[in-house]
């Protein structure tokens, strides 16, 4: 008998899932409709090509319809993200309105479905005994605090290769904190996974309850992480001292959302970035 993962029943058949949702492969595809995909490899450096994301046979259609439904208000957000262009290195902008609950809940669906995957890809992720409180707050819709399994976005700059490529997971170190990092959609996701993580500067890092999400620009060129990560290298990242965030853009999921105005000071100098699409 097979048991769902989420809900841990057989009440209902085993559907073959996504590992990570699939419009994260959306950008990869190249005209070929082939996408590039980064693993690390067990030593490092190995580079595989797959013809489309990983799927499992994880979830009971019921855990499904329950997980898509964050998936979908995931999408919507990143998709109304705007292009930080000309924004330096480890600077950024808040997010306004945006779902705490739904958009928590999606990243960490992506954390506790890369820890229950047995797929290779997806190795580096070993929640150890922090998988079964995840699995149970994901089932419960609890998105519990922001530093609980809390991820940090960045936004890729230097990217016209990166665009298309999904790095699946490895291991990193924030600050002392276990976490787990990886790259899609043009972003880097960093999470943290350990009880003390309130004693990081959660509000310039997480999504806030207020609905306030950090976005913080990486060039791929300049960042350590990022290096490290295409070396396979398992990597540790201490935040900015000055986070440096500029400013606020909403994420409202409203037809005005759509041609969203950030403005922002760089360097004294007030400049509008207006909301892209990807
Ligand atoms: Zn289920």
């Amino acid at each position: 008998m097979e048991l769902c993962r989420l809900c841990l029943t057989a009440d209902m058949p085993i559907r073959n899932s996504h590992i990570f949702s699939e419009f994260l492969y959306g950008p990869s595809y190249d005209e070929k409709h082939r996408g590039l995909y980064l693993d690390p490899g067990p030593g490092g450096g190995g580079r595989d090509i797959l013809q489309k994301g990983p799927r499992e046979r994880l979830l009971c259609s019921s855990c499904e319809t329950h997980l898509s439904a964050f998936e979908r208000y995931g999408a919507t957000i990143l998709r109304r993200l705007p292009i930080l262009e000309g924004y330096h290195a480890n600077t950024g902008i808040w997010i306004s309105d945006v779902d705490y609950t739904k958009f928590k809940l999606f990243t960490m669906s992506l954390l506790w479905r890369a820890s229950v995957s047995r797929e290779v890809m997806f190795r580096k992720v070993q929640l150890g005994p922090d998988e079964e409180p995840l699995r149970r707050m994901i089932a419960l819709a609890n998105p519990g605090e922001p530093w609980e399994y809390g991820c940090a976005l960045n936004q890729l700059q230097d990217i016209d290769d990166f665009k298309r490529v999904v790095m699946f997971p490895g291991e990193m170190k924030l600050e002392g904190h276990k976490g787990f990092h990886f790259m899609a959609w043009g972003y880097h996701w960093r999470f943290v996974v350990s009880s003390h993580a309130s004693s990081l500067p959660y509000d310039e890092l997480f999504l806030t309850p207020e609905g306030k999400l950090p976005i913080r620009v990486s060039s791929i060129k300049a960042s350590d992480l990022v290096q490290g990560m295409l070396r396979g290298e398992r990597v540790v990242e201490k935040p900015a001292a000055n986070p440096g965030m500029q400013g606020t853009a909403t994420a409202a999921p409203d037809a005005q959302a759509r041609s969203a105005s950030v403005t922002s000071r760089i360097g004294g100098v007030i400049a509008d970035a207006t909301a892209g699409q990807r």
